[in-house]
C-alpha cells in the first residue's frame, strides 16, 4: 500500500475489489457507487489507486476502461506486466497469470504494453 490516505471512499472502493475476483470496469464501479460518491470521486479515487500500484488500469472493448487488484507491486511501481481477456458472450474481464516479453530495442526504452486477448470464457463455451 502506497501513500494514499484510507478514506471512508477510499475503503468502500477498496472493499468492492476484496470482494470481486475480476477485473471492473469503470462503467460498473460508478454505477455501483453512485449512492455513495460522485463520479469525480470515483475516477480520482481510482487513478490515485493506480499510481500507488493498489490496482492497475487497462483498456478493454469499445475503450472502456477497467480496473484489477495488483499482485505483488510495491508502492508506487507497477511490475505486473500480464495480458488480459475479455468474454464476448458476457463480458467478464480478468487478469492472466502469463508475462508479456518486452521486446529489447536498442533506441526505445520500453515501460509498458497491453495486450486485450477476447474470446469465450469457461462458462460460455
Ligand atoms: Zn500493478
Ligand atoms: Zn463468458
Ligand atoms: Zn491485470
Amino acid at each position: 500500500m502506497g501513500v494514499i490516505r484510507k478514506t471512508k471512499s477510499v475503503n468502500t472502493i477498496l472493499e468492492i475489489f476484496d470482494k470481486n475476483e475480476h477485473a471492473i470496469s469503470v462503467v460498473e464501479l460508478v454505477d455501483q457507487l453512485s449512492h455513495a460518491m460522485n463520479k469525480t470521486t470515483i475516477y480520482r479515487i481510482l487513478e490515485r489507486l493506480d499510481q500507488d500500484a493498489v490496482l492497475h488500469s487497462f483498456l478493454g472493448k469499445n475503450g472502456v476502461k477497467w480496473y484489477a487488484k495488483c499482485n505483488n507491486c510495491t508502492s508506487d511501481h507497477h511490475h505486473d506486466v500480464h495480458p488480459h481477456f475479455q468474454c464476448v458472450q458476457c463480458g467478464k474481464t480478468d487478469c492472466m497469470d502469463m508475462d508479456v516479453r518486452m521486446p529489447n530495442t536498442p533506441n526505445r526504452q520500453i515501460e509498458s504494453v497491453q495486450v486485450l486477448y477476447t474470446g469465450t470464457c469457461e462458462d460460455c463455451m
